[in-house]
């Protein structure tokens, strides 16, 4: 975008004047972020028109979740006036910076949500026509507190400083028709700004409003109450984000937010096809849909209704389908895979469950085994399997996650479906995830090999002649980032670091199967073995944890509770002050990870073999340069295949040892060959912590004695992990340990989300 900076003054100032009724001088922070964002806003109007009004082929992204974190200095950064308006408000003695205190959009839980948004900044910025379509929350992920080390949930007022971001398109207002009520859908567009390519997507978020506005003249005769419920129940459908991350909860309002989300995208995207007098037999032609994960998976009886009720026959409609969506799976853990309640289902969508039975016969008709193959049995319908029989195609997010899909949760498709399983590796978008959160380090790569890596990762691998004589200016940066981050996490957490300490560092969502547990162990573990004088010459870490435990998730709960006690014991004793710190940040969101992923020395990607689809997190260490700790799970294989398996440091038992080893697995003899691990472990009840909650005690079953104990193999792993985390510690701050950061990060290409899109562009949206 060209930039004039009395040209963007004046419009700045306009904007106030319009809308808050006052100038450069009186304005407050919140109206001069609001000003700023209209005016680029405005600016961009053109761009985005032409692109909404093509008639290109395009693919719609659904997803219930879009983790997009902060808006304004991604946008700046991809429109190419990032300096330029930073300059221009100093210029008026105002600073670019002091948004930094404006709430992430944090309408997603973890990776699958934060995923959508890399997915959609990536197309946009390779010129691929891809939307997303979701959800407006009121309310996304709750904001995160500790009190006495338990996590406490807030609402998240994500709207707090308005949302400038976006336009409110009152004219593609639809309604959208459950069986006890219908709910208008008010649609809200977000530009997706690609990176100074001139184009701009559009992320279409629902918002859920009562089809009449407040009837005064009834609630004077005294009705008014049968309306005022009625507007309760249709705003409440997209009042807030279920804070679950793979897991699968059976409420209802949970249902009712997906169809009025894919009922919604595609009664509008059918509404503007045929208004171009296009026959929908033809819809193919013009679009494709990615179902992300179960959660949109709805969709497709759906669109079967909507097409049938425009005149086509089941087989037609069944064609469109085929033809139009596709499915993504992100995990193979039971309990996330979505199953509906048959009854409950048909109750609150009678003819969209008619669509899903018609399914189902059409998979009997079509020969199928319905023993083995079946959407609905036993008054249970199956999500994936829906998708999977409808889908052109299906895919995994790793290769080790694809291959588990067709070796065994997906077997039985699979075998009869080859052709339609593909594999796409996860990715990240590197503008936010380098130039943006790091952006020394990009002006020092910048000087080396030129930018083009900016928008063709896989550059990055010229800088490997150049090892050496970038090394200083990468230590010297992660130096500086490390500072910077001990300062944030002084004034945020209360617990000061020293940035002369190796940063290891785990975050990311908090789950057993992601084993946060062994982590906190092996701190006990380390913590014990200075204390007796058996570990000498321990290198000096600060322990670093960030993550949020759905509000109903015992267990993950009381890994949070263990953890902080863990920091204020080892906080607290004045012997290890200089040997570490540990730290559990609060509200670990995009906005964070942007901080704490370019100052960490060690990225700890410890999830049990199988468990982890394919992990993001893991990608945005490695392009900045840090090793990463891990087992061979999800996309740290790709990483080791990348970068090699030297250049990293893996623990563990494999996808192939996990199953045997689970035959005949005795936590208890792991614990008695090891003293320090079971003082570790025996903390949880001995009474070493306060545990008035009984959580560390229900920690210490699930490890110990409970059914199934230690069904991740913390104890299992956890000799390989201590053996392969001391060495990494040992090799800290050699030269040779710096080639191996700078190697990462040159190894990296693959992991943008760039090459992802551009895969998804070829091998499935033909776009
Ligand atoms: C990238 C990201 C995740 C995903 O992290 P994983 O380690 O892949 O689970 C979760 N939350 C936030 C805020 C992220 O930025």
């Amino acid at each position: 975008m060209k930039f004039d900076k009395k040209q963007f003054l004046a419009d700045v100032e306009r904007v106030l004047h319009a809308d808050y009724a006052c100038d450069m001088k009186s304005a407050g922070r919140r109206e001069l972020y609001n000003a700023v964002s209209k005016a680029v806003m405005e600016a961009s109007f053109e761009n985005w028109n032409r692109e909404k009004k093509s008639f290109k082929r395009r693919c719609g992204y659904f997803s219930a979740e879009f983790l997009m974190g902060r808006a304004i200095y991604s946008n700046l950064l991809n429109l190419g006036i990032l300096e330029e308006v930073g300059d221009a408000l100093k210029s008026v003695g105002e600073d670019l910076n002091a948004f930094e205190e404006v709430e992430d959009a944090a309408l997603g839980n973890g990776g699958l949500g934060r995923l959508a948004a890399c997915y959609l900044e990536s197309a946009a910025s390779k010129d691929i026509a891809l939307d997303g379509y979701g959800l407006r929350y009121r309310y996304g992920l709750f904001r995160q507190t500790f009190v006495d080390g338990f996590q406490h949930e807030e609402g998240d007022d994500w709207l707090k400083w308005g949302d400038p971001w976006s336009v409110r398109v009152d004219r593609d207002a639809v309604f959208v028709h459950f069986a006890d009520q219908t709910v208008k859908a008010v649609p809200y567009d977000m530009p997706i700004f690609g990176y100074k390519n001139g184009v701009v997507n559009t992320l279409r978020l629902w918002q859920a409003e009562p089809v009449q506005a407040f009837d005064f003249a009834s609630f004077n005769e005294m009705k008014g109450e049968i309306k005022a419920t009625e507007n309760f129940n249709a705003t409440k459908i997209t009042d807030v984000l279920y804070p679950n991350d793979n897991t699968m909860v059976g409420k209802i309002l949970r249902l009712r937010q997906q169809y009025f989300m894919v009922s919604a995208s595609l009664q509008d995207i059918v509404k503007k096809f045929k208004a171009r007098g296009k026959d929908l037999r033809e819809l193919p032609e013009k679009w494709c849909f990615q179902l992300n994960d179960t959660h949109p998976v709805i969709a497709i009886p759906e669109l079967l209704r909507l097409l049938q009720a425009e005149g086509l026959s089941f087989d037609e409609a069944f064609g469109v389908c085929a033809r139009c969506f596709n499915f993504t799976n992100h995990t193979i853990m039971a309990e996330a895979l979505e199953k509906w309640d048959a009854l409950a289902l048909s109750d609150l969508l009678p003819d969209v469950y008619e669509q899903i039975l018609s399914c189902q016969q059409k998979l009997e008709r079509d020969g199928l085994d319905p023993n083995v193959f079946y959407i609905v049995r036993d008054n249970v319908v199956h999500m994936a399997n829906l998708a999977i029989y409808v889908s052109a195609h299906v895919n995994g997010v790793a290769e080790i996650h694809t291959n588990i899909l067709k070796r065994e949760t997906f077997k039985n498709w699979y075998e009869r479906f080859p052709e339609k399983f593909v594999n796409i590796t996860n990715g990240i978008t590197p503008r936010r995830w380098l130039l943006l959160n790091n952006p020394a380090m990009a002006r020092e790569i910048d000087a080396v090999i030129g930018a083009e890596w900016h928008t063709r990762l896989s550059e990055l691998k010229k800088i490997k002649p150049h090892l050496a004589e970038l090394l200083p200016a990468f230590r010297r940066i992660k130096r500086e980032n490390k500072q910077k981050l001990a300062d944030y996490i002084a004034a945020h957490e209360g617990v000061t670091l020293s940035p002369d300490f190796i940063f290891d560092v785990q975050v990311k969502r908090l789950h057993e199967y992601k084993r946060q547990m062994l982590n906190a162990l092996s701190v006990l573990y380390f913590y014990y073995g200075i204390k007796d004088g058996s570990v000498a010459d321990f290198p000096s870490t600060a322990f670093i944890f960030g993550a949020k435990a759905a509000p109903g998730y015992y267990m993950a709960k009381a890994v949070i509770k263990f953890i902080n006690e863990i920091a204020r014991l080892v906080n607290n004793d004045p012997a290890v002050a200089d040997k570490m710190k540990v730290v559990f940040v609060q509200n670990y969101n995009v906005s964070y990870a942007e901080k704490i992923v370019c100052a960490a020395d060690i990225s700890e990607q410890i999830s049990m073999a199988g468990m982890e689809a394919s992990g993001t997190g893991n990608m945005k260490f490695m392009l900045n340069g840090t090793v990463t700790l891990g087992t061979l799970d999800g996309a740290n294989v790709e990483i080791c295949e990348e970068a090699g398996r030297e250049n990293n440091y893996i623990f563990g038992a494999t996808v192939e040892e996990v199953a045997a080893i689970k035959q005949f697995y005795c936590p208890r003899e792991q614990v008695e060959g090891n003293p320090r691990l079971k003082r570790a472990v025996e903390t949880l009840i001995d009474g070493t912590f306060e545990d008035a909650s009984g959580m560390l005690k229900k920690l210490y079953e699930s490890l110990m004695t409970g059914y199934q104990p230690d069904r991740y193999l913390v104890l299992y792993d956890f000799a390989d992990y201590v053996r392969v985390k001391e060495q990494l510690l040992r090799d800290y701050g050699s030269e040779e340990f710096d080639k191996k950061c700078l190697i990462n990060m040159a190894s990296v290409g693959k992991f943008s989300a760039d090459r992802s899109v551009r895969d998804y562009a070829k091998l499935i949206w033909d776009l």
